[in-house]
């Protein structure tokens, strides 16, 4: 029967990719092309092997390890599998052997020319182009051939079993394929995971690492600054060394400030918690936020009209306000609005910071937030990755909504401790 035939098919199809998956993808060897290839071309000519006879055609799915390998294994493994089937259809001789050549070779084009259009897709785009580009070919194969029998002399009598033959075959084609990419696309990500997993972990040592020597360096800092401010008190004003001893005091001043920023960014120290009114808080900074709002010929708006109010570091909750608003800016164009706005929500309070620039894709979403991500010439890819620092440490949540070309919308959400909207104060 054609259905176990193909059933068996799809087997040999996944055979590769268990063992590979089971055995090899830690191993040096799994990630060879030569290797996969050969996997592939094996079970292409298993495919070849146990294919099935019918209506003066055969039957099976040689196409689709011929496709998976070039599109997860490059040239190298597709080119080795499309061997593999020459070399089989060659020695099954038969005939329309030429025509058989000629329809690898087809099928083999397309997954060629289209790889890397392939690998700039997201994966779930992937396993459907995949699916795509090992259907169309088997199914131009098979009507070329049909319409073939159909004007030839013995025309096919039995039309309804063929089209369920056809029906079959499509179908269990494209759970073979789909099963087989999304098993690679597991791979795959497993794969970028443990990687992400590495560089983060040694970012995070590095970071450390540099945060104690910051701290280390602080200390002698502080030292040589008490002794020179000491040493020009005693200095006479008009001497030269009193002014030098000015000029090394505010580079050591500088030097402070910026081992601080740093050590800030490492770990927001919320140094003097203090009751904040939010809405002065955050009209403060969209105050300090409009000469830049101005330049860019931006509208910045505010809508801060609840009353609430929170225990907290205030220039941290600023400077994470402020991370937050300058990208929001940054990302519009002259005549776009930002708008920023106050809304409590039962326990909590949201700060909405919304603005119809550029937006985001899928992808940029994914990435922001992580260290030194920018898409600008002079960004650091530091600022929402400190802000994000600061609103975890206060216990509160940020979450970026953005579509490309329409704008972003972030919201901070931040545990309320306590409100006050009738004049009467309570605590909680
Ligand atoms: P920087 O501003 O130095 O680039 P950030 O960490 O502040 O670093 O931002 C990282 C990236 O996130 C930006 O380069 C930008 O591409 C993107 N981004 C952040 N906020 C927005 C926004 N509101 N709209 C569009 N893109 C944004
Ligand atoms: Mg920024």
């Amino acid at each position: 029967m054609l259905a176990e035939k193909l059933l068996l098919h799809v087997f040999v199809i996944l055979v590769p990719i268990l063992v590979y998956t089971s055995f090899f993808e830690n191993r040096r060897i799994g990630r060879s092309p030569y290797f996969l290839g050969m996997m592939y071309g094996l079970s292409a000519i298993l495919c070849l092997a146990v294919s099935y006879y019918s209506y003066g055609l055969y039957w099976d799915l040689r196409y689709v390890p011929l496709v998976l390998s070039f599109l997860y294994g490059g040239p190298i493994a597709g080119g080795i599998t499309f061997l593999s089937i020459i070399g089989a259809r060659t020695l099954m001789n038969g005939d329309a052997l030429l025509f058989g050549y000629i329809s690898i070779a087809l099928a083999a084009s397309v997954p060629f020319f289209y790889v890397k259009r392939f690998w700039r897709q997201q994966t779930k785009k992937r396993i459907i182009t995949a699916i795509w580009l090992g259907i169309w070919p088997s199914f131009i194969m098979l009507s070329i051939l049909i319409s073939w029998r159909y004007f030839s002399e013995n025309p096919i009598h039995n039309l309804s079993e063929l089209l369920l033959y056809i029906l079959l075959f499509g179908v269990i084609q494209i759970v073979a394929i789909g099963f087989a990419s999304m098993l690679h696309e597991a791979v795959i990500e497993r794969r970028m995971m443990n990687k992400e997993m590495q560089r983060a972990e040694k970012l995070n040592t590095l970071g450390e690492l540099a945060a104690s020597i910051a701290h280390e360096v602080r200390n002698p800092l502080t030292v040589v600054k008490g002794f020179l401010q000491l040493m020009k008190s005693q200095e006479k004003q008009n001497g030269d060394n009193y002014q030098y001893l000015g000029l090394v005091l505010s580079e050591l001043a500088r030097a402070e400030a910026i081992i601080n920023d740093y050590l800030n960014f490492a770990k927001p120290q919320f140094e003097k918690i203090e009751r904040l009114d939010l809405s002065t808080t955050i009209f403060d900074v969209v105050s300090l936020m409009h000469p830049l709002a101005i330049k860019q010929g931006v509208e910045l708006d505010s809508d801060l009209k609840n009353e609430v109010y929170l225990h907290t570091d205030r220039n941290q909750f600023k400077q994470a306000l402020v991370n937050v608003i300058k990208n929001a800016i940054e990302a519009t164009d002259h005549g776009g609005r930002v708008k920023v706005s106050l809304v409590a929500a039962g326990q909590n309070v949201r700060i909405i910071v919304k603005d119809n620039g550029k937006g985001m894709t899928k992808e940029q979403l994914s990435r922001i937030g992580t260290l030194f991500y920018t898409t600008k010439d002079k960004g650091t890819g530091l600022g929402t990755l400190v802000s994000l620092r600061i609103i975890e440490a206060m216990e509160g949540k940020i979450i970026y909504k953005s579509e490309p070309g329409k704008g972003t919308e972030v919201s901070i959400t931040l545990p309320l401790v306590r409100q006050l909207n009738d004049g009467k104060s309570c605590t909680g």
